[in-house]
């Protein structure tokens, strides 16, 4: 497992404590939306792929590794669409994968989706979360984005999943053309009167191919403005820190002790195994090795990372994973660059570890990052500014060279 607080080093082959499902499914594709996924079209093709994820599950039941789930995030896609096919997901690794009592059990939902019977199946299942891809509270923009939800189906799962008992957390998206601060901050009014305790705010991301980039470049829906939407992330800011959120990393605000432990995991470099069609993992050596991801492991690779077979006939034929290793001098940057993303920062002792403080020096002379705290718990933190241009800060500590 890494570590890169310097707590304590394991070593040895172990169960990574996070465990990522991806349903690769949608009612139909968003315009915006590049992530990997498709139309379900009939039942036979859904129970291919439970099938599917059920036996990759099993697989890492039978590597018998020590070690036990701490969280459990089934994401996508929707899962919601394939109904009670996700009980039967957490069934499988109920039954396969040790877990905590008290783990964490996410299930990303949609509201046309997240019907109140089917949440209430997911209590009964051990869930505790859900995430709930609302994006708007202004139905034109929920239209723009090609989404196929009303503003009233966001209030009704919203409901279901505080009745059910469960956290909720929503997906917020700014900077959509059209979109003004005034159907923002009703937006976010609107998110925390939900009873939400966890927000991500997201700006638009036009991403190549999708139908709302075609109709940005042919001229028939304006470009997402980036000022706009950097108004709008500090208006989040504001909001959301008026109701009780904290922001504890670039993009998510929480009532403090509803942070996600799982995404909490992918920022602090934690192992984690990544299950079905296009998902990622990443594991240390020892336990690529022991799992069967990775053979002949070199002497300088700390941490690997693998993606399943995006297509979903090859990934159900047993097509390999793509595999990727990460050197001790990468790992150090990756951890530093994660780090940033964070609110309490990366310590300095990691940071110079890494032979980074000059570049996270010279960060700091254009007001983007700050060192905070003193002694052994000096940390470096990203300023809001530098939030503003995370890209440019993570792409410079990454590529440091450049
Ligand atoms: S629901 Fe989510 S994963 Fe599915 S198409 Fe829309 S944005 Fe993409």
């Amino acid at each position: 497992m890494s570590d890169p607080e310097g707590i304590g080093t394991l070593t040895g082959p172990s169960l990574p404590a996070h465990l990522y499902v991806h349903v690769p499914f949608c009612r139909l594709k968003c315009s915006y939306c590049d992530f990997f996924s498709v139309p379900v079209e009939d039942a036979e093709g859904v129970e291919a792929v439970l099938a599917g994820i059920e036996e990759e599950i099993l697989e890492w039941g039978r590597a018998r590794l020590s070690g036990i789930l701490d969280t459990v995030y089934v994401g996508g896609g929707t899962p919601t669409i394939i109904g009670p096919g996700v009980i039967r997901i957490l069934e499988s690794v109920r039954t396969s994968l040790p877990a905590r009592t008290d783990g964490e059990v996410t299930v990303e939902a949609n509201p046309d989706s997240a019907t109140a019977r089917l949440v209430e199946a997911l209590a009964a299942a051990g869930v505790t979360r859900v995430s709930l891809g609302v994006q708007s509270f202004d139905d034109e923009i929920i239209g723009l984005l090609g989404r196929l939800h009303t503003v009233e189906e966001a209030h009704v799962a919203a409901r279901a999943v505080c009745d059910a008992g469960l956290d909720l957390a929503i997906d917020l998206m700014c900077g959509v053309p059209g979109q003004s601060l005034r159907s923002w901050h009703c937006t976010l009014e609107e998110g925390i009167e939900t009873g939400a305790k966890h927000v991500s705010v997201y700006p638009l991301a036009l991403e190549d191919g999708t139908p709302l980039a075609v109709a940005v470049g042919a001229g028939l829906v304006s470009s997402p403005d980036s000022d706009a939407a950097a108004d709008m992330m500090l208006l989040a800011e504001d909001v959301l820190g008026a109701a009780g959120f904290e922001r504890y990393e670039v993009a998510n605000y929480a009532v403090p002790g509803h942070e996600s432990r799982h995404n909490t995991a992918y920022w602090t470099g934690e192992s984690y195994i990544g299950v079905g069609p296009a998902a990622h993992g990443m594991l240390d050596p020892e336990t690529a090795g022991a799992s069967g991801v990775r053979t002949g492991v070199g002497t300088d690779v700390a941490r690997v990372r693998y993606s399943n077979a995006s297509d979903i006939e090859e990934w159900l034929q047993g097509a390999g994973r793509d595999v990727e290793t990460l050197s001790k001098a990468e790992v150090a940057r990756e951890d530093v660059m994660l780090g940033l993303r964070l609110a309490r920062g990366v310590g300095a002792r990691i940071v110079a570890a890494a032979g980074l403080e000059e570049q996270l020096r010279q960060l700091e002379a254009e007001g983007l990052v700050e060192l905070a705290g003193g002694g052994v718990k000096q940390r470096w933190r990203t300023t809001t500014r530098g939030w503003l241009l995370g890209n440019e800060v993570f792409r410079r500590v990454w590529l440091p060279d450049q």
